[in-house]
């Protein structure tokens, strides 16, 4: 199979690769900023934009309507009306 993936992350473990070559196949949009995170490069921001994208399987609507009060991202969570 051929890989998008950059030289840098086929370093990366295992566990870490086969996550971003899930994000390269079906959500190419965020494979850098994954890449971003897993190469410690990301602020805090994009952090917790990951964190979101992977708890409501990369649906941005899904964020922006989250309901989930309990939740400590809740208030910084991307995709809101500002
Ligand atoms: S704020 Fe909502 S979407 Fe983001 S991690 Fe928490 S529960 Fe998931």
């Amino acid at each position: 199979m051929e890989t998008i993936l950059s030289e840098k992350t086929e370093k990366a473990t295992d566990g870490v690769s086969r996550t971003l070559e899930a994000i390269a196949r079906d959500n190419p949009s965020k494979l850098k900023l994954f890449e971003k995170i897993y190469d410690r490069k990301a602020a805090i921001t994009e952090c917790i934009e990951g964190q979101c994208l992977d708890c409501m399987g990369f649906d941005t609507k899904g964020i922006k309507e989250c309901g989930d009060h309990r939740c400590p991202l809740h208030r910084f969570r991307p995709y809101q009306d500002k």
